[in-house]
């Protein structure tokens, strides 16, 4: 792989990303928080793969569960029941999603969870009589994965503009008031969140509600740099999609499995959606695997016919995937022996105050944080924004820690198993980064 057309005969994902102007670094093995790279060298890894390897690297358990189901099953399909594991992964899942969650849709990916979820959202509104309710409603700075649907919900403006217009009858809620605040502090999230959430009742006013079909938002915005939402956003979202009959989804598949410190972001924030979307850490990011969870009035509008059977057109090859419920169902055992979808809770404190300890650096804005997720922002290089994040991570790289940058915000989403010294470990890896960048 030195050589530079063996390198880009792989078509790496957001190409952009592709800066290493030299050979790539490769990661070639993992255990617990650390990955090893192809020199040798130990990484500690400050981004759960990528916001997925919530339970750590390396899980004999998991392992076992895959090679098992391998050698006893290795596929089945699920359209006509199939076999076993989907039933018993659907169940287990019932039992830890907020409120009355409990129907599971299955796919493979975060991206398919969402536009299973879109499509869900106007399939319901069309069995109930309201075919007219095609709009959907993403937000600003949303990141929603890259299918059609997500792309067109999502609000990052880079991942839209080579695409064209995608999906027609899409609109962005506001992501802040005024562009200038800083509204993003010490984890607890700022005021206002209802006048800003009061942005749908424009948008309703504009096309009426009997045009709408759903609201999609991340709870706490990953991708765009962990970005919290002011306080009483989301409650002011669900009154409002209540009182028009619009669906409100949230895209938990970053905040899902305990990264906030319980075990969805619904529950953190005491607000119930009508769907979500969820994947990565539901397999710990071992095996490619998503969910979508439905209420029963969700659910119930797909029931057709004398036989109330569910009629939904739509699904994957690899829906509830033998291997893949496998993994996911000892993960789940992970989670629930070892505490870890509310071990945030408690570690929480311990990465705010060392990430806040990062405020009075040189270039840096912003540092916000939220059970075991932390955005640092710094101010971008005049005329050349995304230049600073991405040498902190070159750095925090070269000095043994994985973090991700968004342009110039640095974001720590590590394994919910990491101990509070690595935590110092880690934000003292990002320190010197940032001391040592101009
Ligand atoms: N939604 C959100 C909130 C995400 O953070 C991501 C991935 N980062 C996706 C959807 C897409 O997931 P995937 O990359 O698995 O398709």
């Amino acid at each position: 792989i030195h050589d530079r057309r063996q390198r880009e005969a792989f078509w790496m994902p957001f190409t952009a990303n592709r800066q290493f102007k030299d050979a790539p670094r490769l990661l070639v093995s993992a255990e617990g928080v650390h990955y090893t790279t192809a020199d040798g060298r130990r990484i500690l890894d400050g981004q759960a793969g990528l916001w997925c390897v919530n339970a750590g690297h390396g899980r004999r358990r998991i392992v076992e569960a895959v090679h098992r189901q391998l050698e006893e099953l290795d596929f089945a399909p699920t359209f006509n029941m199939g076999h076993p594991l989907p039933f018993e992964l659907a169940n287990r899942l019932a039992e830890i999603t907020p409120g009355d969650l409990n129907y599971s849709f299955f796919t493979n990916s975060g991206s398919e969870s969402v536009d299973t979820a879109l499509k869900i959202a106007i399939g319901y509104h069309r069995a109930r009589g309201e075919g007219s309710r095609l709009r959907l409603i993403g937000r600003e700075r949303g990141y929603h994965g890259v299918n059609f649907g997500g792309s067109s919900v999502g609000g990052i403006v880079g991942n839209r503009k080579q695409f064209g217009t995608l999906l027609p009858g899409i609109d962005h809620l506001p992501h802040t008031l005024n562009l200038k605040a800083n509204a993003f502090t010490r984890g607890q999230p700022a005021e206002g969140g209802a006048e800003l959430a009061d942005g749908l009742e424009r948008l309703i006013g504009l096309h009426d509600a009997s045009t709408i079909a759903a609201v999609i938002v991340e709870p706490v915005a990953g991708s765009a740099g962990v970005l919290l939402p002011p306080k009483g956003y989301l409650r002011r979202l669900r009154e409002i999609c209540d009182r028009h009959g619009i669906l409100l989804i949230f895209d938990e598949v970053i905040t899902g499995y305990g990264r906030l410190g319980t075990p969805f972001a619904a529950d953190y924030f005491d607000v119930l959606p009508d769907i979500i979307t969820t994947a990565k850490g539901l397999t710990n990011g071992n095996v490619p695997m998503g969910a979508v969870f439905v209420r029963p009035h969700v659910y119930e509008a797909f029931m057709q016919g004398p036989e109330q059977l569910i009629e939904f057109a739509h699904g994957y090859t690899y829906s509830g995937h033998p291997v893949a419920c496998a993994a996911a169902l000892a993960t789940l055992d992970i989670y629930a022996e070892e505490g870890l979808l509310t071990r945030g809770t408690d570690l929480g404190p311990h990465l705010e105050n060392a990430v806040h300890a990062l405020k009075d650096l040189p270039h840096v804005i912003d540092v916000r944080n939220l059970g075991l997720v932390a955005g640092i922002e710094m101010e971008p290089r005049p005329g050349a924004p995304g230049a600073r994040g991405f040498e902190v991570h070159r750095r925090c790289f070269d000095n043994g820690a994985l973090v991700r940058y968004t342009g110039d915000i640095i974001a720590l989403s590590p394994p919910l198993i990491i101990e509070p010294e690595q935590i110092d470990a880690l934000v003292g890896i990002v320190a010197d980064a940032i001391r040592a960048t101009a």
